[in-house]
């Protein structure tokens, strides 16, 4: 291949060449005829496939081809299903099989860092590993299938607002342990076909333009072997953009880049070999996909609603049961409430928007799982399109609810509230949702409700109700899933994958987002989500990984395989877990580890591993996570590479990050201590701290003239020595210590800690 494709380029005109650095129009690549070079089309993404035939947009509002539309990422994460979300993954490559596309573009695994980013329906999660291990596992999926996938977007695309101008400022560490670690481990374990990089800047330069992300991280740090490809007029400046790793231009610049590409190679400013080894890389993708290519493949519709069917109920979240109101009796009077219940809203705004190949409603698919022994009344609630309180439509769900056992009211947030594009302002629902809500608890006290949103809302109305189903946006299969859960076919087993604050200002970004004009400064560093509530010791709405079932689960026997292990080796970790209810159900396991104590300030506890398990009533199944390095590790800047501290970490398993069921511990030795080196400005602790130096550090008290209120209360006097620098002994021993006594020392001290 490789030399075919080295033929290839040599036969290649430099125009030829360019030009197929950018798109024909607006989803396809180009193709070179005389040389046997096929188009290809690229298209999203990433739930469900938007192939648009005649007009073509970027923000979904055009029509494309019949899809299955699969659940949001914000709903498939909180399956924390990596074998379902493969699952979906490969019925997404037949599709585009089916349709011959020859990339997917998605998955998204922007981290949620506000709950304001319009975007949020799209991604999976707050914490970079459980989003990296959904991401990777969608592409998994797809890829088995011969379809490429494009992760997107590279980096720091964590807000709508000013999206393609704005400078996201993020310190190193937090960059990489938050927003670029939910790409790394999805790009090394899963190696997606391309990577879009994303229109926002990141710190100063354009995501398109940066040779430090696209080449020195993505490809030279993590190995990845595909290509790069701007989001949608991403691109800035096309030669920088080229020359920092960017190779392909979407859409079509109608022949602009193209011509600066050419105009940069002739004048010498752009070698002929970095322009040759962006083709030889989409050359590369244009033969795997030819290879990949299944001529007449197709896919069969109702499965792939019933797998959309499968895959919604697991990202539901059951988020409250008072008086075990669900799951509901198949008998009685039940009022279903909420023009949702009829008219779902199933999928976000924007570019992901899918033309659905059949679509469920809650209404219906309740009824048809009820039976004739239970009655469902309708009330409308509100309108859809307005935000404001239709007086006759409330008093006609308070008629309907005061008629019944049980009222299940269906809201959420409308279409225009959440979408690509722009961001929320608020996590409120609309006022008419609200008044619903205050209207039927006048006549009811059974209520449970069920919502559909693509990220969290406010619940002040909470204690109002009885039962609270997340549904997120459920794709297609929407009211069936809700229907199966609602009346206990299946028990409720997705879990939060972002935590849900009391009130948006309780949020870490607050004071941070959207930014101040062109400019977004991540304040909050590394204390995103759970690792801001936890170590703030914040009550949130609901903490992350949270979720309730219709069974219970309890947890024993906690094993760690060693009790002491180097950072380069493993650790096994395992736990059994037994059903203990009468009802079959699946729990998500978690794992969070915890450094002890630490010369870095980190997070109380961050995830690190994550098992879903299937269990009968009674049943129990031993869970076992594998946990390396990377699980242990910060990321240190000044040696720049991940770094474990030797010590003790705690590690914790639980069901959700707030309900730790049980934990152990284990001693970790660093085989990279970093090198220490002590000078004129190191303080008299640092030496205290550590065991080779405490002795000759003590000895300075005497230099301070401390000797004597040493003896009586040397505690206090080593505390007040702590901070002075070493240089201080010159001028407060006043001639008892010298430069050259300094001198000395430090040669003495750097060979002790050199010779370990
Ligand atoms: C979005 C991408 C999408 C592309 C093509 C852009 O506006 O940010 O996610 O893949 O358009 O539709």
């Amino acid at each position: 291949m490789t030399t075919k494709i080295q033929e290839l380029i040599a036969q290649m005109t430099l125009e030829e060449k360019a030009g197929l650095c950018s798109g024909r129009d607006f989803w396809n690549t180009k193709g070179i005829e005389r040389l046997g070079i096929p188009a290809l089309m690229v298209t999203d993404g990433p739930h469900g496939l938007r192939k648009q035939k005649e007009s073509a947009d970027h923000l979904g509002l055009h029509n494309s081809v019949p899809a299955t539309c699969f659940p949001s990422a914000a709903g498939m994460a909180s399956s924390w299903n990596r074998e379902l979300i493969g699952k979906v993954g490969e019925a997404l490559g037949a599709e585009c099989q089916a349709e011959n596309v020859a990339v997917l573009l998605g998955p998204g695994t922007n981290i949620k860092r506000s709950p304001l980013n319009g975007r949020n329906f799209e991604y999976f999660s707050e914490d970079p590993y459980l989003s990296s291990e959904m991401g990777g596992n969608h592409i998994k999926g797809v890829q088995s299938q011969g379809v490429g996938t494009s992760l997107k977007h590279f980096a720091a695309n964590n807000q709508e607002h000013r999206r393609m101008s704005t400078d996201a400022v993020i310190d190193e560490r937090t960059l990489r342990e938050i927003y670029l670690a939910s790409f790394e481990g999805a790009v090394k374990n899963s190696q997606p076909w391309s990577v879009m990089c994303s229109y926002n800047r990141v710190n100063g330069e354009y995501a398109s333009e940066s040779e430090y992300l696209l080449t020195r991280i993505l490809r030279d740090e993590w190995g990845f072997e595909g290509f790069v490809v701007s989001d949608w007029g991403a691109v800035n400046e096309r030669v920088k953009a080229l020359q920092a790793g960017l190779e392909l231009e979407m859409p079509s610049s109608g022949g602009i880049g193209d011509a600066k590409i050419v105009a940069a190679v002739n004048s010498g400013e752009l070698s002929e070999e970095t322009l040759n080894l962006a083709v030889e890389r989409l050359l590369t993708f244009i033969f795997k996909t030819v290879e990949n290519r299944k001529e007449n493949a197709s896919f069969n519709m109702e499965d792939h609603h019933r797998l959309a069917r499968e895959v919604a109920r697991e990202s539901m979240v059951l988020l409250r049961n008072e008086d075990h109101i669900l799951p509901l009796a198949k008998e009685g009077t039940i009022a279903i409430i909420g023009e949702f219940a009829k008219k779902p809203r199933y999928q976000g705004g924007g570019s992901s928007h899918v033309n659905p190949t059949k679509l469920d409603d809650a209404f219906t698919e309740m009824k048809a799982i009820a039976g004739a022994d239970a009655e469902l009344l309708y009330a409308q609630g509100y309108e859809l399109d307005r935000d404001d309180i239709n007086a006759a439509l409330l008093q006609e769900a308070r008629e309907a609810a005061a008629k019944a056992d049980t009222a299940v009211l269906f809201l959420g947030l409308p279409d225009s509230y959440e979408s690509e594009g722009y961001d929320r302002s608020h996590l409120s629902l609309p006022e008419s949702h609200k008044a619903l809500i205050a209207a039927v608890s006048e006549v009811q006290s059974n209520i449970v409700v069920v919502l559909s949103n693509g990220s969290p809302v406010e619940m002040p109305w909470i204690h109002q109700t009885k039962g609270i189903l997340e549904g997120y946006l459920g794709g297609q299969a929407f009211g069936g899933a809700i229907a199966d859960l609602l009346f206990g076919v299946v028990s409720p087993s997705g879990k939060l994958a972002e935590t849900f604050p009391a009130k948006l200002s309780d949020n870490p970004s607050f004071l941070n987002f959207p930014g101040e004009g062109d400019k977004v400064e991540y304040k909050e560093g590394i204390f995103v989500g759970y690792r801001y509530y936890d170590k703030k010791e914040m009550e949130p709405l609901f903490p992350f990984g949270f979720g309730l079932s219709y069974t219970q689960f309890q947890y024993g026997d906690l094993r760690v395989s060693s009790s002491r292990i180097k950072d380069t080796e493993t650790l096994q970790v395992s736990v059994t877990v037994q059903n203990t209810g009468n009802r079959p159900g699946k729990e998500i396991v978690q794992l969070y580890v915890s450094d002890i104590e630490s010369s870095v300030i980190r997070p109380l506890q961050e995830l690190k591993g994550f098992q879903k398990v299937e269990l009968q009533p009674g049943e129990q199944k031993e869970v076992t996570f594998e946990l390396n390095k990377h699980s242990f590790a910060y990321y240190n800047v000044s040696i720049a590479d991940w770094h474990v501290e030797s010590g003790t970490f705690q590690i914790s398993v639980g069901s959700s990050s707030r309900d730790i069921r049980l934990s152990g511990s284990v001693e970790i030795e660093s085989t990279t201590p970093i090198a220490v080196r002590y000078h004129r400005n190191t303080t008299v602790g640092d030496l205290l701290e550590n065991p080779l130096t405490a002795e000759i550090a003590k000895k300075y008290s005497s230099v301070f003239g401390f000797e004597e209120a040493m003896e009586d209360n040397p505690e206090m006097f080593l505390a007040m020595m702590k901070y002075m620098p070493l240089r201080a002994m010159i001028a407060f021993g006043q001639g008892k210590y010298t430069e050259e006594d300094l001198a000395a020392d430090l040669r003495e001290l750097n060979a002790l800690v050199a010779e370990g």
